[in-house]
């Protein structure tokens, strides 16, 4: 860990040397435990072609019509524009329609687009999903997913509004910064940006003082809609004017590896399947700076996760007996950009799709406190609740439900790209128990959120690294792994489960 997060790495980031670096040295962190190369051509790289896309502001533009007259509002300030992968120049002129969450979710009973006309037309939302359970809520928060809706429901643009939840939860500010990282996409064979709906000519996020101006005359107001997500009743409403928004991106292409290594499995039968351990492996190298630090060094986000696969991997090589199944150790690159290096993986995998039974993934063990219980993300939904629960019995750890569902993290890291391609996955995480009444895990990890998230301070000088809290959290993790690959039957979603239906998966 404290090699990953060394300054020398420079910060990691998808496509730099920084993380070349970091992705050799795991694999031969993996080649000297003896494992076997399981990327391309029996390496221990799996290549992923991936095209990082960022706006010309100048020559981009955002312009709003209404009665009272006609206003240019301001890149940066008022508004962002996120690159089209699809196209270099793309313009649209639209009305405006506010449709809530921009969720449809009939298995829920919920539809935001309910009776609104939006073909044709800039749909405007905001961040998050109603209280569905918290997975489900996660699901349908994704952009992928609000996008896909859009699409589907003939939008021409799309545009996230700003409020008060969002604000705190990921500062317009922050993403003005997060605008000096190019966004990037995977390439398939054919050189089709995933997850792309070309039928939206604009995708951008409005601040908050922006959405205000946005919504004079409409009879709407912002507080309204702040008012209308605490309640859980949000209308469609048309804003009344007109949008004009021209987006201009500059698109290159970055090749940048995933790291997998494979440990054979000895049962006759089971050792053709996989239980797939990911971990990210990048971060946000060297950017803009904060307290003159520039490098974004991503010790807990995620050199900690990485570590703890590599130590995971290690104990694996270790058991007297191989395990039943096969394991495959994953650190993928990409996650910051959009979890693209795992959905690559997990859409073109180097071993039969089929033959993936599970996905442990860990991404920010926060490791600040001794650890008295874990979560594990997503879990409830399969079988793997169980594992995860003898998993932690074991080592006398409690299992605790998500305390943050707000964060929707179930779709924010790895194991969702193995979910989508009907994979029971889960991600595993420090809770916030503490036996130490002066010790407040959730205030510490609300500090660190604020704090060292996404900044360069996330380096190996913050205060309170506990290595004891992190053995054991990948002791719980190792174990999880174990567990799975002994079982005579691989894990299962529940019966009816929402996951389970929405992404059957390949058929073994
Ligand atoms: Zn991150």
């Amino acid at each position: 860990m404290r090699f990953l997060a060394d300054d020398l790495l420079e910060g990691r980031r998808t496509g730099t040397r920084g993380h070349l670096l970091a992705a050799q040295f795991i694999a031969s962190q993996f080649e000297s435990m003896g494992l076997i190369p399981a990327g391309d051509h029996r390496s221990f790289f799996q290549d992923v072609p991936l095209q990082s896309v960022s706006v010309d502001e100048p020559a981009s533009s955002f312009g709003w019509t209404n009665a009272a007259a006609t206003e240019s509002l301001k890149f940066r300030e008022d508004y962002i524009l996120y690159g089209d992968p699809g196209r270099e120049d793309s313009q649209v002129t639209a009305p405006i329609v506010f449709v809530g969450y921009g969720i449809t979710a009939p298995d829920q009973n919920y539809d935001d687009y309910k009776g609104a006309d939006v073909k044709g037309k800039i749909v405007a939302i905001v961040f998050g999903a109603p209280d569905f359970p918290s997975a489900v809520k996660a699901h349908y928060s994704a952009s992928w997913l609000k996008r896909k809706n859009a699409a589907a429901h003939g939008a021409a643009g799309l545009l996230l509004f700003y409020e008060p939840r969002f604000e705190s939860l990921y500062p317009f500010a922050k993403q003005v910064r997060d605008l000096a990282v190019p966004r990037m996409n995977w390439l398939d064979a054919a050189g089709a940006p995933d997850h792309y709906y070309a039928a939206l000519k604009a995708y951008g996020a409005v601040s908050m003082p922006a959405v205000r101006r946005l919504l004079s005359g409409s009879g709407h107001s912002a507080e309204e809609i702040s008012a209308g997500m605490k309640s859980g009743k949000l209308a469609a409403f048309p804003l009344p004017g007109s949008a004009e928004i021209r987006t201009v991106s500059r698109r290159a292409l970055v090749h940048s590896p995933n790291v997998v290594a494979k440990l054979e499995g000895d049962d006759p039968k089971l050792s053709a399947e996989y239980v797939v351990y990911t971990a990210h492996l990048d971060h946000l190298g060297i950017s803009t700076p904060v307290n003159g630090d520039s490098i974004y060094n991503g010790a807990l986000d995620n050199a900690s996760g990485a570590a703890e696969v590599l130590e995971i991997a290690r104990a694996f090589t270790r058991m007297p007996h191989k395990p039943r199944r096969s394991v495959l150790f994953i650190e993928v690159t990409g996650e910051e950009e959009g979890l693209l290096g795992s959905d690559y993986f997990a859409s073109n995998p180097t071993v039969p799709p089929a033959a993936i039974v599970a996905d442990v993934n860990i991404d920010e063990d926060l490791m600040l406190w001794p650890l008295r219980d874990v979560v594990a993300l997503g879990a409830e939904h399969s079988s793997l609740d169980a594992v995860v629960r003898r998993a932690a019995d074991r080592l006398r750890l409690a299992v605790s439900p998500d305390p943050q569902p707000e964060q929707v993290g179930f779709v924010r890291s790895d194991q969702y790209s193995f979910v989508r391609q009907g994979v029971p996955s889960f991600a595993l995480t420090a809770g916030f128990k503490s036996d130490d009444p002066s010790l407040k895990p959730a205030k510490i990890s609300q500090n660190w959120e604020a704090h060292f998230y996404h900044q360069p301070q996330d380096d190996m000088q913050q205060p309170g690294l506990n290595f004891d809290a992190a053995a054991r959290f990948a002791q719980v993790g190792f174990l999880c792994g174990v567990y799975v690959a002994q079982d005579n039957d691989r894990p299962r979603w529940n019966q009816d489960d929402f996951f389970g239906t929405a992404f059957p998966g390949a058929k073994p």
